[in-house]
Parts: structure tokens; C-alpha cells; sequence
């Protein structure tokens, strides 16, 4: 049996034949860039949000860059966030010429722990971006507690969590603005490069229209120095036709996630540890990430039983090559560190069997006992964890 992270190929089976005739009106039409797809778009999507704005750009990273310009980010300020995420988090908030502070994150959730953030703070801070790692919100109440306090913008880094939910908020509802990215494997995945900013601030919004076009206003006059970032017509029209089955995709990820819960806490309750979805959240499981011991020899051991699966993130940002003139050390941030050694995310997506489910489950029970009977050690990260709290 093989089973990859991701299977795109059935979704679009289910939905070809409207997708192919969204992609012949656009090029009938000769309409590519900012046209009626991605104004549709930016509204639904917007609307999905509870936000007032939509602004379609070229990628998820482009999105959190252009947010933080159009918030007032600039050269000198300081912007707090999470080492444990995707690159482009941190690139985004260099290339807007500000300085990414990192804090550690919160052990249960994987996602930065507010009760670090206030330590953070100078009088250079400005932003603070959460990231909604693997699809379940980050703890927003007290973030914009915080941000409020010191008057900071809050951009959610909402690439892996379309759709996820905080104490009855949406994304972006808390925060001055989220972004969303539409790269293919996210929860609604383009064919191709595309992202979005929401905000319900009218002048955010509006800023964020001229940096993507160049910072042209009106055309070619530039009071502000822009970029070409924009989220293309013909990805747009394809979008449009996925959008309204993400929240079905969501329900059945949430599916596939209870079922390895349940049946990995039967076998391995005391070896490794489940996702927590925190009370009040409703997680989207971008990924299923597990927390597990021996995890490269576990990773190798599914290998070679034919399943993917994948580390979400081997190295975390502060100790990244490109950011070593912040100066960050090994060690700075032991629970970041600590979760880049221990996560490993399953095959997980809507369209995942129950037998693939189970093979996999199978075959992780499998290298725990023959580890267990190799090398007669306890090997729990569970008890940890809740020695944590
Ligand atoms: C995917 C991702 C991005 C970047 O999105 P792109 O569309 O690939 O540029 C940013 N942040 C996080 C957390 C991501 O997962």
C-alpha cells in the first residue's frame, strides 16, 4: 500500500468538468488580471470571514507582507511572532524592513504562547503576527489583549487555517487582518500561486490595493513603493468553484483527525500524543500532527511501509542560517526546539479512506511495540507534556 500526505487528484475528478468550463470563460473572456473572478472572490471570501474587505494577491507570503506595509510596518520596528511556522512568516516581516522578534510557543497547541509576548515588547514593537499552525487559531483573546495594551497591530498568518474558528470568531475577526493562502495543498488550494488578505479596516484595505498594483494611485502616480502581487483571474475562477465545499472539506478533515485520535489513544495513549484542539477552537487540520519519540526512526520505519509523512518544521526560524544576524542561539526557545524534534504530521486530506487510516495506524502501533521490545525503555513524551500542563 502506498499512501501520500495529499491526493489532489480525486477533488478534482469530483468537480472537473465545471472547473475546465471556469478556465474556458477566462480565456475566452481576455480577462486575466483583476477582473469579475477575483472580485467575486475577494467578496466571499471576505463575507466567509465576517471581515468587511478582501484584497486577492499573488501568494500567501506576498499577503502577510503587503498587510504589514499597509498596517504602517516599516524599516526599525519590530514585529513578535512564532519561530515555529512556515519561512515565510519571518521573510515577510524582513522584506517589509521590520525585525521579527520570536517567541517560543505554547507546548499544547504548537502555537505562540501569549504568556511570552508582554516579555517582548519594546518600544519598538508594532505587530504582533500569530500563526494559526495546522489549522486550529492561536489564543487570540489574550494576544489582542496584549496588542491592544501597546497599541499593536495583530496580522494572523491564516495560511493553514481557512475556515477555523476561536470561541465563536472567525479569522480575521479578531485581528487588524489576517491572510489566507491559496497555495495548492492548503485547505482551499488553488492550481497554482494565490493568497488573500481580509480586513474589515477600510484603510488598510485600500492600502493594500495600491501596494499590489505597484503602489500606483492614481495609475502611474506612486506615493508608495508597491509591487506586481496579485491574485490571477484564472486561479480566481477556480477558487470560486472550490470555495463553497471547504466547509465540507473542513467537517471530513475533522472526520479523518477524530478517527486516528480515537484509535491511536486505544493503543498509544501512554507513547505519543495526539493534536489537542482546545475548548472553544474548531481546528481545521491543515495537518495531524502528532507529537511521538523516536520520531526520524518512526518516520523511516512508515517509509519503508510505503506512507508519507512529513516534519512541520525541522528547523525553526530563530535558528535559520538567513536570520543568524538576529542573533539567536540553540536553545533560546526550548519548547519551539523541543516541538521540532518531536512533530510528525500523517497523510490528511478530505478525501483520505478509512483503510489508508487504518494502515497507517497499524504500522505506528507496529514500531512502537517492536521499538518497546528492542529496547525495554520507557519512551513517553506524554508524561512530559502533562507535567507541562
Ligand atoms: C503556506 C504558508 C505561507 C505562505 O504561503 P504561500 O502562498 O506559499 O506564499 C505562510 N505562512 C504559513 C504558516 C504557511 O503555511
Amino acid at each position: 500500500m502506498k499512501i501520500q500526505m495529499l491526493d489532489l487528484s480525486e477533488q478534482y475528478l469530483s468537480m472537473r468538468e465545471e472547473v475546465l468550463q471556469k478556465i474556458d470563460e477566462v480565456m475566452s473572456s481576455s480577462r486575466f488580471i483583476l477582473g469579475e473572478n477575483v472580485k467575486k472572490l475577494e467578496a466571499d471570501v471576505a463575507r466567509y470571514s465576517g471581515a468587511g474587505y478582501g484584497i486577492g494577491v499573488g501568494n500567501g507570503s506576498d499577503a502577510i507582507h503587503i498587510a504589514l506595509q499597509a498596517a504602517g510596518i516599516k524599516e526599525g520596528d519590530e514585529v513578535i511572532t512564532t519561530a515555529f511556522t512556515f519561512f515565510a512568516t519571518g521573510g515577510a516581516i524582513v522584506r517589509a524592513g521590520a525585525t521579527p522578534v520570536y517567541v517560543d510557543i505554547d507546548p499544547v497547541t504548537f502555537n505562540i504562547d501569549p504568556s511570552k509576548i508582554e516579555e517582548a515588547v519594546t518600544d519598538k514593537t508594532k505587530a504582533i503576527i500569530p500563526v494559526h499552525l495546522y489549522g486550529q487559531m492561536a489564543d487570540m483573546d489574550k494576544i489582542k489583549e496584549i496588542a491592544d495594551r501597546h497599541q499593536l497591530a495583530v496580522i494572523e498568518d491564516a495560511a493553514q487555517a481557512i475556515g477555523a474558528k476561536y470561541k465563536g470568531h472567525n479569522v480575521g475577526e479578531l485581528g487588524t487582518a489576517a491572510t489566507y493562502s491559496f497555495f495548492p495543498t492548503k485547505n482551499l488550494g488553488a492550481y497554482g500561486d494565490g493568497g488573500m488578505i481580509i480586513t474589515s479596516d477600510g484603510d488598510l484595505a485600500e492600502k493594500a490595493r495600491v501596494i499590489r498594483v505597484h503602489g500606483s494611485k492614481p495609475k502611474y502616480y506612486h506615493h508608495v513603493l508597491g509591487y506586481n502581487s496579485r491574485l490571477d483571474e484564472m486561479q480566481a475562477a477556480i477558487l470560486n468553484v472550490k470555495f463553497p465545499h471547504l466547509d465540507n472539506w473542513s467537517e471530513a478533515r475533522r472526520l479523518k483527525a477524530a478517527y486516528y485520535t480515537e484509535k491511536l489513544n486505544e493503543q498509544l495513549a501512554d507513547v505519543i500524543q495526539t493534536p489537542i484542539e482546545k475548548e472553544g477552537n474548531y481546528h481545521v487540520f491543515h495537518q495531524y500532527t502528532l507529537r511521538v519519540p523516536h520520531r526520524n526512526e518512526l518516520q523511516n520505519y512508515l517509509k519503508e511501509a510505503g506512507i508519507a509523512t512529513m516534519i512541520y518544521y525541522p528547523l525553526p526560524l530563530h535558528v535559520q542560517p538567513v536570520f543568524e544576524n538576529l542573533g539567536y542561539k540553540k536553545g533560546d526557545l526550548p519548547e519551539t526546539e523541543k516541538a521540532a524534534n518531536e512533530a510528525l504530521s500523517l497523510p490528511m486530506y478530505p478525501e483520505l479512506e478509512r483503510g489508508a487510516q487504518d494502515y497507517v495506524i497499524e504500522k505506528i502501533v507496529e514500531f512502537y511495540s517492536n521499538y518497546q521490545n528492542d529496547n525495554m525503555q520507557e519512551t513517553s513524551v506524554h508524561e512530559e507534556l502533562k507535567a507541562i500542563g
